[in-house]
């Protein structure tokens, strides 16, 4: 199949994107990097008349790095991001979890902003952001305006984000000195999508854990527990009593085995390297 026919716009500033955001509503999409559109426009699942391509908006291309958080222009390929951490050492936890997504050739196209304006309940930069508690900025012709990821994630593939607003920004709080931290994802492939995936950050005897794939969007659990003990015990309760989805990938059953399992492996992991 063919897409039905569009436009192609390529503001180069913000205030061009928004304004022809403003002016085209819901004729228009943004594309970015096209790894997900493009195949909904040959399908005829998504047929806007106009794309607004922001690939060559210099304020949603470059990264910042502070000393709390780390600040990522909606446009900056996933590809760029690996790179940056990985020699920046800069975030070890976002940097663990980045090379799980699809595969290279997919993240040198693919965005940070895309990612998480799509929202997929597997994704995981979405799982990053909602385990980190980031937030991200967006814009529309009259204003900016902050969301944390609990209130951004409204559903599967969908967010808090207005027809006329466009993502600009997505921000990664750091993680203290101190804490321990693990990641692990099932997939059926490498380079799928996650059945489930699971991230876990330890602050001294605070838990958090951050499960990808079990419901429309990330489920994140936070409580102290004294030792590694206890929180075996608190992610069996978790994997037999939490709401669990069942689709045709993979049964409800699969997917509370292997939030109990991944998560065991993570606990196990943050007690051998603590000794
Ligand atoms: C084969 C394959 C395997 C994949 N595997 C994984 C995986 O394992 N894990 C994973 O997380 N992802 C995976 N992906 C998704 C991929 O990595 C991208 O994250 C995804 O395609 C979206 O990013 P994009 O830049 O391509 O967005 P686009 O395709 O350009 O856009 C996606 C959607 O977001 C909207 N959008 C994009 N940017 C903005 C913005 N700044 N403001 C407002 N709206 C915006 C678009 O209008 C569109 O609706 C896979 C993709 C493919 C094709």
């Amino acid at each position: 199949m063919k897409s039905a026919p569009f436009a192609v716009y390529q503001p180069k500033s913000l205030r061009d994107a928004v304004k022809l955001s403003a002016t085209h509503g819901e004729d228009a999409k943004i594309i970015a990097g096209g790894q997900t559109l493009v195949p909904m426009l040959a399908m005829r699942i998504a047929t806007p008349t106009i794309l607004i391509d922001i690939n060559d908006v210099k304020e949603l291309s470059i990264i910042v790095e502070k000393d709390d958080c780390i600040e990522v222009g909606a446009a900056v390929s996933q590809a760029k991001l690996e790179d940056y951490l990985a020699h920046k050492n800069a975030h070890p936890l976002l940097a663990t979890m980045m090379p799980w997504i699809a595969h290279r050739p997919i993240r040198n196209r693919g965005t940070v902003g895309g990612s998480i304006a799509h929202a997929d309940p597997s994704a995981e930069l979405v799982l990053a952001l909602s385990i980190l508690q980031g937030w991200v900025v967006l814009a529309n012709a009259q204003k900016q305006r902050k969301v944390f990821a609990q209130e951004f994630f409204i559903g599967a593939l969908q967010t808090d984000r207005q027809m006329d607003e466009i993502l600009v920004q997505i921000v990664f709080p750091k993680l203290d000195k101190n804490a321990q931290y693990g990641f692990v994802e099932y997939g059926y492939r490498h380079g799928d999508f996650a059945v489930v995936s699971v991230a876990l950050i330890k602050n001294d005897q605070e838990w958090t854990f951050a499960y990808g794939g079990i419901n429309d969007t990330p489920q994140v659990f936070k409580e102290n527990l004294a030792t590694h003990q206890d929180a075996l015990a608190f992610v069996a309760h978790l994997a037999n009593t939490v709401n669990v989805r069942e689709d045709p990938t993979a049964s409800s059953d699969l997917r509370r085995h292997l939030m109990q399992s991944q998560s065991e492996l993570l606990i196990k992991q943050i007690e051998l390297a603590k000794e």
